[in-house]
């Protein structure tokens, strides 16, 4: 049998079973539902989009997968051209992954052997508070949420920090001789509870990190491709690692990135065998993800997403302006994402299916309804999604 993400598998209600998705539409056998969280926040182009439904076809009709161990071939060396070109700064050393989390634990493994290769040992990473960057236990030990990983304390690698000014440069004075990085989602805490904060932060990072010889990771696997409103934070801010997954391939196939800066390449690159980076997961680089991926990126240039995530940010707010709720300790909304932050979790309980039979589908938790729909939603589904968590709320 199927044992389920997240949940206590005695009690949990029977997940609707899904026979169709095209658009923002998911079918059951006998509702349409808007899907407000885009499975994951991942499929930002909406369901059964042709132009990447072609791409895979294509690729699966010529091979689906060779590895990268001593092989290559072209449709990963186009994306990571096209990465290369697309990213900002000298982003421009691609190491793929199958998942975020892994992606992520690539991208740690990197910033502490980079100090190796130079002969120092800085064993730390400095945090935010309510982070989250995946479930494999480095990623969960850089993570800070109860909620998640409650079952697993132990957290001597890491230092967490609010997401404030002080609190940084006071953990910069005081640890680092120890940091190899500071690791943060910039902008936008997703599964920490879609906290949002403000871009001095990171450019005060920027700074610290520089001054101290620290290397700076943003996980945008939820920011990137315009979630916060942005393209990437990263173009605002520059990090010297950027980690993307979740809508990399369009939510297609699982697949995920770790680019480096030429900073963090250089430090494995020379003659010393023992200075090369000892990864390497078996389907990185696979033919389907990286066609359909490339794709998807042609798509975000082309279809001017950067204004649809505009047009959603102006909606949202429009249908949220002057609501209150006692129940609701917070509005929040930043880009394509909106949360409603209430004040006890009983008020979430119900909430799923009073979505479901008004025709859309949410996954709210803990204390958040949020929607993060994908890009090519229309004007009427987004209020439709929005109205009916005022309607609940009311
Ligand atoms: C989802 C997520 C991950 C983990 O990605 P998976 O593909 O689920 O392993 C890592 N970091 C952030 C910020 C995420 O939102």
């Amino acid at each position: 049998m199927i044992w389920y993400p997240y949940q206590q598998m005695k009690t949990m209600k029977p997940p609707y079973e899904i026979i169709d998705a095209k658009g923002v539409y998911l079918y059951t056998k006998d509702r349409q539902l808007i899907d407000s969280v885009s499975s994951w926040w991942s499929v930002i182009h909406g369901y059964k989009h042709p132009v990447l439904t072609e791409a895979i076809k294509n690729q699966a009709d010529n091979f689906s997968h060779v590895m990268l161990g001593g092989l290559t071939h072209k449709p990963v060396q186009k994306l990571s051209a096209k990465l290369e070109q697309w990213l900002p700064g000298d982003l421009d050393y691609c190491f793929f992954s199958d998942s975020g989390s892994v992606a992520v634990e690539v991208a740690l493994k990197m910033a502490l052997q980079f100090y190796v290769n130079r002969g120092e040992r800085r064993e730390k990473v400095l945090a935010l508070n309510h982070a989250y960057h995946g479930d494999t236990f480095k990623a969960m030990e850089v993570g800070d949420d109860e909620d998640y990983h409650f079952a697993f304390q132990e957290k001597k690698g890491v230092y967490h920090i609010p997401t404030e000014i002080p609190a940084l440069e006071e953990a910069f004075l005081k640890y680092h001789k120890e940091l190899n990085c500071l690791i943060v989602e910039p902008l936008l805490q997703g599964a920490g509870g879609m906290l949002m904060y403000d871009m001095a932060f990171l450019k005060r990072a920027r700074e610290l990190c520089d001054a101290y010889d620290v290397l700076l990771i943003f996980d945008e696997v939820a920011t990137g491709f315009g979630r916060t409103g942005y393209r990437f934070v990263a173009d605002e801010v520059l990090p010297d690692i950027l980690v993307l997954g979740k809508a990399l391939t369009g939510g297609y196939i699982g697949h995920a990135v770790t680019v480096a800066n030429h900073k963090v390449y250089g430090g494995f690159y020379g003659d010393d065998p023992g200075m090369a980076f000892m990864h390497g997961p078996t389907f990185m680089g696979n033919a389907l993800a990286a066609a359909v991926a490339l794709k998807s990126i042609e798509l975000f240039e082309e279809g001017n997403y950067l204004k649809k995530i505009q047009r959603i940010t102006e909606i949202t707010k429009r249908e949220l302006k002057g609501f209150e709720s006692p129940k609701v300790k917070e509005i929040r909304i930043m880009g394509g994402c909106v949360c409603l932050e209430v004040k006890e979790e009983k008020t979430i309980e119900g909430y799923q299916r009073f979505a479901y039979e008004r025709g859309v589908f949410s996954r709210p938790f803990l204390k958040y309804m949020y929607a993060m729909v994908p890009y090519v939603i229309e004007e009427e589904q987004l209020v439709k999604v929005i109205s009916t968590m005022k309607e609940w709320l009311s």
